[in-house]
């Protein structure tokens, strides 16, 4: 677990004025980017922060990191309804737990993680949210699909009642430049704005994270991630 340090507050605060700085600069609407803090690594206490400060919603890469502080804070807070997303790979031997409590999904990749997800989600719950993962910088050891592939997946996931495609996420090769960042990102919004003009009903383009926030905001992300700049820097002990 990750050692949280004081002041988690005044760091999101900080982060959601960086945010409206960031769209004001580039005349976008204040709000029309949404702040998804990235808890992963830290532990119940920072969650249990995290909503005294406000927040409302938490991105996890760990299926069984992310599940236990899920079930610790439906007894935390009954009556808060906590937003809750998949921000990292999945197998398919963990799609289970993933149905059954996350309400969103970002990385999908592959049909057959999709379909076990609608499969498997119960009927009392609303559709999981789910966003396709671009490799939008081509990296090989990267997951996510391939620009070109993103329609048929898309396709296929229109299919299944259980999910609720919402649009489009990546995380891009790290640029050094403001302009190396750009790269990347504003490929991703042509594709985004292509999508949707060939009649795919998208309302989220996620991408930007504490380094690429600013630039993600220009390049018309709606949804940036960020975990070090709020949470402070990871220790990685956790998996699964
Ligand atoms: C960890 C992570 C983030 C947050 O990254 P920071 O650089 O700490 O802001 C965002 N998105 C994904 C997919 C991540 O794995």
């Amino acid at each position: 677990m990750s050692e949280l340090k004081p002041g988690l507050c005044s760091r999101f605060t900080e982060i959601k004025n960086k945010l409206k700085e960031a769209e004001k600069s580039v005349d976008r609407k204040e709000g029309s980017v949404e702040l998804l803090p990235v808890s992963k690594t830290f532990g119940i206490e920072a969650i249990i922060e995290g909503v005294k400060c406000g927040m409302t919603s938490f991105g996890e890469n760990y299926v069984q990191e992310g599940c236990s502080k899920i079930d610790l804070c439906r007894n935390l807070f009954p009556n808060n309804s906590l937003t809750w997303h998949l921000i990292g790979p999945l197998q398919s031997n963990k799609t289970r737990l993933v149905a059954e409590r996350f309400d969103w999904v970002q990385t999908i990749d592959r049909v057959k993680i999709a379909q076990r997800l609608s499969d498997q989600r119960p009927a009392e719950m609303r559709p999981l949210n789910v966003l396709i993962e671009v490799n939008i910088s081509n990296q090989e050891s990267k997951s996510g699909v391939a620009p070109e592939q993103v329609r048929a997946l898309a396709d296929e996931l229109l299919k299944m009642p259980n999910l609720k495609l919402r649009g489009l996420m990546c995380i891009p090769e790290p640029g050094e430049t403001p302009e190396e960042k750009l790269i990347p990102l504003r490929a991703m919004k042509t594709l985004f704005d292509r999508l949707k003009e060939e009649g795919y009903e998208f309302d989220t383009l996620s991408m930007g994270m504490s380094g690429d926030m600013a630039e993600a905001v220009q390049a018309g992300s709606t949804m940036v991630r960020v975990g070090t700049a709020i949470f402070g820097p990871r220790q990685y002990t956790t998996q699964g």
